[in-house]
């Protein structure tokens, strides 16, 4: 095994080890649990040495920058690439065209252009709402009070698939500090399924020094970046 793929081998371990505490605690299965690899800003050698130590999930947050590193050939069949980061209206067929869902929908306007672009792309594009349950100015996100008309519209429309949920809680030292907006998104979720009878199976919360927490309120995809490859160069939530 090359040393990065060892290395990462070792991270996975760890993870995992976590990921099943946390699952036994809440009286959850580890399979009902994903890791969603976040390899932004990574390149696409650490990517390759991931897959080879058997993740299959990735998260990238740039188009530009994922781009870059598809065009160095990363076909792998069997991976799946998610848009995590913040969509601007105008990348939305570049979106669609590299990743298999979209996780973070923030508005009416941006999931028409997703849907315009699915048509065209002759595909049907999974996505999941991202939703802001803190008040910070810089997160973005759809409102609680916005998200019923957002999630009523994407199931209206014809080629965009409604998967779940995706929050990112405000950043605090201590993990606990998440709780409250973890089992939020859970409640917000349980909230569509009764009323609006959609299926929603999946949430997406819990980063490297949370995901635990999450997955005791039923996260059922946490998105990984330093505990697998160690810190970003640059500021936090890049
Ligand atoms: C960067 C990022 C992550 C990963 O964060 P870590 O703390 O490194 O695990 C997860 N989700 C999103 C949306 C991100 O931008």
């Amino acid at each position: 095994m090359a040393v990065q793929t060892s290395a990462i081998a070792a991270n996975l371990e760890r993870v995992s080890e976590k990921v099943a505490r946390a699952a036994e605690r809440a009286g959850r299965s580890t399979d009902q649990v994903t890791i969603v690899a976040v390899s932004k800003t990574f390149p696409a050698e650490t990517i390759r040495a991931a897959h080879d130590a058997g993740l299959r999930h990735f998260g990238e947050n740039r188009i530009q920058e994922f781009e870059a590193k598809q065009a160095t050939q990363l076909g792998f069949a069997d991976a799946v690439w998610h848009f995590i980061g913040h969509l601007q209206s105008n990348k939305a067929h570049r979106a669609v065209h590299l990743f298999d869902r979209i996780d973070s929908i923030d508005s009416i306007g941006l999931a028409h252009k997703v849907d315009a672009a699915a048509a065209q792309e002759r595909k049907r594009q999974p996505v999941l709402i991202e939703v802001k349950l803190s008040g910070e100015e810089t997160k973005s996100g759809v409102c609680e009070s916005e998200l019923r008309t957002l999630a009523e519209t994407i199931c209206r429309l014809p080629h965009t698939e409604l998967h779940g949920l995706m929050t990112i809680p405000p950043y605090s030292e201590d993990p606990q500090g998440a709780r409250a907006h973890f089992r939020k998104l859970r409640e917000l979720r349980d909230g569509l399924r009764r009323e609006l009878g959609l299926e929603l199976p999946f949430l997406s919360m819990g980063m490297s020094h949370d995901f635990d927490v999450a997955i005791e309120e039923g996260a059922t995809e946490i998105r990984i970046g330093t505990a697998l490859f160690g810190e970003r160069l640059g500021a936090r939530n890049r």
